[in-house]
């Protein structure tokens, strides 16, 4: 039998930016121990099935495939989900999106939407940091929403609902005081989805059109028969879409719009709000 630290040393992951830490992430899966269990005792032999567990899911790391579906598993916010491969691995970036939603509006009563929901990540963390808010999660995908509920129901959050809807189709006369989304916003040429994790996950939760921003422009023009007056529109993009969704959201009558930047530095979410009823709405010149 090899020893933690064996194991660990011998763990070969050429291809990954992360190699030590993915190996300590699935050793400590294949263990059905915490990662900090590692550390605290790297002589300990691994019994030979959690070894062959551990060789398997090396193997599939080497192929490419994310850890976080190895896993089957993803922190996002204070929030351990679960992930499947018909759905977006949340990204640190995102809780961007969460922080920014958070701190626009107080901890009152608020119905919030979040489109193109997937784990349910968004939804999830501000049902959770907010528990006088009821938040509809929702999804064209029903493998996505089906995961979404079983990461609710694994929370214990009775503040969030989960439905199958493609952006505002299924959600005819309701309106919210929030609307946030991560949708896919990267352009069909983008070299970038041929490269790394990505190429793992689904392109229909990654790529939006020529420009990218086939979706964002969907989710804009269909906000003002969604919002309550007064409500707000967040939205993730691209690290260099900032300008071209700002001008979006200004041309569709949205108010108070700007940008918000990520730990990159890199503008990611932008926002803005409707004032008075859609007919009532002002267009930017
Ligand atoms: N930020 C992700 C990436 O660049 C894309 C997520 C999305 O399209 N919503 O990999």
């Amino acid at each position: 039998m090899a020893s933690i630290q064996s194991l660990l040393q011998n763990a070969e992951l050429p291809g990954s930016p992360s190699a030590r830490l993915d190996a300590e992430w699935l050793l400590a899966a294949a263990l059905g121990k915490p990662a900090t269990y590692l550390r605290t005792w790297p002589e300990r032999e691994v019994p030979a099935e959690c070894a062959e567990r551990f060789a398997g899911m090396l193997a599939r790391r080497r192929q490419g495939e994310p850890v976080a579906y190895i896993l089957g598993r993803q922190g996002f916010w204070s929030l351990d989900l679960e992930v499947a491969p018909h759905t977006l691995i949340p990204r640190p970036d995102t809780e961007l999106l969460v922080e920014t939603a958070l701190a626009l509006l107080p901890d009152e009563a608020t119905r919030a939407l979040d489109l193109g929901t997937g784990t349910g990540a968004i939804a999830l963390a501000l049902a959770c940091e907010r528990p006088s808010w009821q938040v509809v999660g929702v999804d064209r995908i029903a493998e996505a929403v089906a995961l979404a509920e079983r990461n609710r129901l694994r929370l214990r959050l009775g503040n969030v609902a989960f439905s199958q809807s493609h952006w505002y189709q299924a959600l005819a006369g309701q309106r919210f005081s929030l609307i946030v989304s991560n949708p896919p916003y990267i352009a069909a040429s983008d070299p970038h989805l041929g490269e790394g994790d990505v190429r793992f996950e689904p392109p229909s939760a990654l790529v939006a059109g020529a420009d990218g921003l086939d979706d964002i422009r969907s989710i804009i023009d269909g906000a003002a028969q969604h919002l309550l007056p007064g409500g707000w529109l967040l939205l993730e993009h691209g690290y260099d879409q900032g300008d071209a969704v700002r001008a979006l959201l200004q041309g569709a009558g949205f108010v108070e719009v700007r940008s918000c930047r990520d730990l990159g530095g890199h503008e990611r979410v932008s926002l803005g709000r409707l004032i008075g009823q859609p007919s009532e709405a002002p267009h930017a010149q």
